[in-house]
């Protein structure tokens, strides 16, 4: 799945390749959110005929996350167009000024796994993190009740955690 055989490519001109993240994927460790389904991945690949490969489609699924400041779950779906080139070596005006967009070709690669690049992608475009709202109150520090919901009494007396580590400290060691 996700794996582009060049040798059909280089007979057809076009495939589509298609395929799915699954939620079990390790690549959504990393992105800190859960899917609840599959991610959608459908691409088209195409060689031009100075042997470029050009993948062009969109990367599609959902999220669950907890919310940074409240734990509460928040649902994102994400949406990315990809578009991609590949290239062989020497086509390439200058091989150390890789700016990252154009991908190399090598001479015996057969096919291209694709899930790799659709992962680095994901990690690269899929936030790592979600508030519920943006100003979400978060969780009251002391006693840990949901402020967007609650209202404490400890809020009035709430003070800043460095300034705390401060007077902690005797008069002498205080600079
Ligand atoms: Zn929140
Ligand atoms: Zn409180």
């Amino acid at each position: 799945m996700l794996m582009l055989d060049l040798a059909r490519l280089q007979r057809t001109g076009t495939l589509d390749v298609s395929g799915e993240i699954s939620p079990e994927d390790e690549v959504w460790d990393e992105v800190g959110g859960r899917p609840s389904r599959a991610a959608e991945v459908n691409l088209e690949a195409h060689m031009t005929p100075t042997g470029q490969v050009l993948v062009r489609g969109m990367l599609e699924g959902s999220l669950r996350y907890e919310c940074r400041r409240c734990l509460e779950p928040v649902d994102r779906s994400f949406r990315e167009k990809m578009d991609l080139v590949w290239s062989e070596p020497d086509e390439l005006q200058d091989p150390d000024d890789d700016d990252g967009e154009i991908r190399t070709l090598g001479p015996t690669v057969s096919e291209l796994d694709l899930k790799e690049v659709v992962r680095e992608e994901i990690l690269l475009r899929v936030p790592r993190w979600a508030l519920c709202r943006s100003d979400c109150a978060g969780l009251c520090p002391q006693c840990g009740i949901n402020r967007n919901v609650e209202t404490c009494a400890c809020t009035l007396k709430e003070s800043d955690p460095r300034w705390d580590a401060l007077r902690a400290l005797s008069p002498d060691e205080r600079k």
